[in-house]
């Protein structure tokens, strides 16, 4: 059920393999297993439990008993929030291991997931964490004759699922605001990366939650993820991952009428106009695409260029992704771009790229693979120029490091293109115009926009998309309604 590992960085350690249930790590009922690939060197790294329907089925019952034992429903709010900061500090102090296996696993550089996942991990849990003992209904006073208050009391067992793209934040996403309205839950890992969030469960039992309040497991989408929304002692469903699965999930988790919050795809547009700092644009567009090998739900990956600055934004967008874009050994200190997470991934990318090229884009840099001693998942940074907005590279989303630049004339024009798309999760728009940049961001459809930057996300403020991107807000206060029943308790007054 466990295994010994080491990375190519030094760093030992012992891997769980099993599905965490009631604090305890099992097999799979079905012996059922799925290996981890490391996306750098397309070598396995171990083979993990993958939970059958019947393991989703024990894991929800566990967090059906969890919710209604005293051990966590007679818990104030202070001291949900005290075991969540306990999680966070036992995740922090175990950052270096965290990291590696998130290198190892998804191909993430090793100091991004220093630096930045595993302290997300850590922020939102105390963030939601604090909120624990400050989330109250309210008193309504409608006239002498009643009153009336209201008070939050949690969903109940929450499934949920997410990709392979974030795996810490993502977890902490889904953990922190759950945990925080007093729910239990079973977390679907994603089957390409499991690691790092099953060593993060090796820190729950210790952080001194009860049994069954915190389930993770790993599995396949189609079985144990489908189990999940399907299954009747679910009462909430948070999924995180492509527009196709959203619809799917809605689709199952209306049989028993869930509650559901969805954060789906996105195409989203980064609008440079002509008044913009140039140097800027260039700056954070190369950030709002490239990051992450360009894996990012909302990665700018639509660059709309007023003419008069096209050629000029072009020539600075190029330099930008040249002199940051190092692909390589993701424990490398100087690389900013890993692998693709997979095969299929990197297939599903070099496909696109493809129909970049027949459909007749220009490719203004990369467009190919960039092995490391013949092996791995890397795919050079890719920028195509005077892309039409009927090309393909124009309307779907890639989820690689491949972005498509195309001009526009006017303010109305540009409005016109970035809403023209069934998705609306980010926008980013560049000027100096005060008015300007009100104005557009109000007529944008998108659940977030950034003024003069993107992609700049942060816990504090809520997340999520309008149209095809999903339903629903996840970060920041917003994010407490997604695990929270209001309950109205009205009282006659004139009762003697
Ligand atoms: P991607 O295309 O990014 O791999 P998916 O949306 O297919 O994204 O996967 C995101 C998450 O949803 C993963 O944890 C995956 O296992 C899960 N999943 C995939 N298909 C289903 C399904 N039919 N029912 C429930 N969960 C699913």
């Amino acid at each position: 059920m466990e295994v010994e590992l080491s990375a190519p960085n030094g760093v030992k350690w012992t891997q769980p393999l099993g599905l965490f249930i009631n604090n305890e790590f099992v097999k799979s009922s079905n012996d059922g297993k799925i290996a981890s690939i490391n996306p750098a060197t397309e070598e396995e790294i171990c083979s993990v439990h993958a939970a059958s329907a019947d393991d989703v089925d024990k894991a929800v019952k566990a967090a059906r008993k969890a919710l209604k034992d005293p051990s966590w429903k007679s818990l104030s709010g202070t001291e949900r929030g005290a075991l969540m900061r306990k999680l966070a500090d036992l995740v922090s102090k175990n950052a270096e291991t965290i990291a590696t296996i998130e290198c190892l696993d998804n191909g993430k550089p090793y100091q991004t997931a220093l630096t930045e996942n595993v302290p997300e991990f850590v922020n939102v849990l105390n963030y939601y964490g604090g909120y624990a003992d400050k989330n109250f209904g309210q008193v309504m006073d409608v006239g002498p004759g009643k009153f009336a208050y209201t008070v939050k009391e949690p969903l109940g067992v929450c499934g949920q699922i997410i990709p392979w793209n974030y795996p810490l934040d993502m977890a902490a996403w889904k953990l922190g605001p759950a945990l925080c309205c007093g729910n239990t839950v079973v977390l679907k890992l994603a089957e390409q990366t499991p690691l790092s969030v099953l060593y993060v469960a090796t820190l729950v039992k210790e952080a001194g939650f009860p049994p069954g309040v915190i389930n993770i497991i790993n599995g396949f989408g189609r079985e144990a993820g489908a189990a999940l929304v399907q299954h009747p002692g679910v009462d909430k469903i948070a999924f995180t991952g492509s527009t196709a699965t959203g619809k799917e999930i809605m689709k199952m988790a209306s049989a028993t009428m869930k509650n559901i919050t969805l954060e789906t795809g996105g195409k989203s547009p980064l609008i440079v106009f002509d008044d913009a700092d140039l140097d800027l644009a260039a700056e954070w567009a190369h950030i709002g695409i490239m990051s992450n090998q360009g894996q990012i739900c909302t990665a700018t990956s639509r660059i709309l260029v007023q003419q008069g600055v096209y050629d000029a934004f072009v020539q600075k967008f190029k330099a930008a992704v040249e002199n940051v874009s190092v692909v390589g050994d993701p424990f490398h200190e100087t690389t900013f771009q890993g692998p693709q997470v997979t095969r299929a991934q990197y297939e599903r990318v070099l496909g696109y790229i493809k129909a970049g090229r027949e459909e007749g884009a220009t490719v203004l840099m990369g467009g190919e693979p960039a092995p490391q001693n013949g092996k791995g998942f890397f795919i050079k940074p890719t920028v195509f120029t005077d892309v039409k907005t009927d090309m393909t590279i124009y309307k779907e989303e890639i989820f690689g490091p491949c972005v498509a630049i195309a001009s526009f004339k006017t303010e109305e024009e540009a409005i016109h293109m970035a809403n023209d798309t069934t998705y609306g999760l980010g926008a980013a728009l560049f000027t100096r115009n005060l008015t300007r940049a009100h104005g557009v961001a109000r007529e944008i459809e998108a659940g977030m926009v950034w003024i003069n930057s993107s992609n700049d996300s942060d816990y504090r403020i809520p997340f999520g998309g309008v149209k095809q991107s999903g339903i629903g807000r996840e970060l920041g206060e917003a994010g407490l309604n997604a695990y929270c029943n209001i309950k109205s308790i009205h009282v006659n007054m004139t009762a003697k």
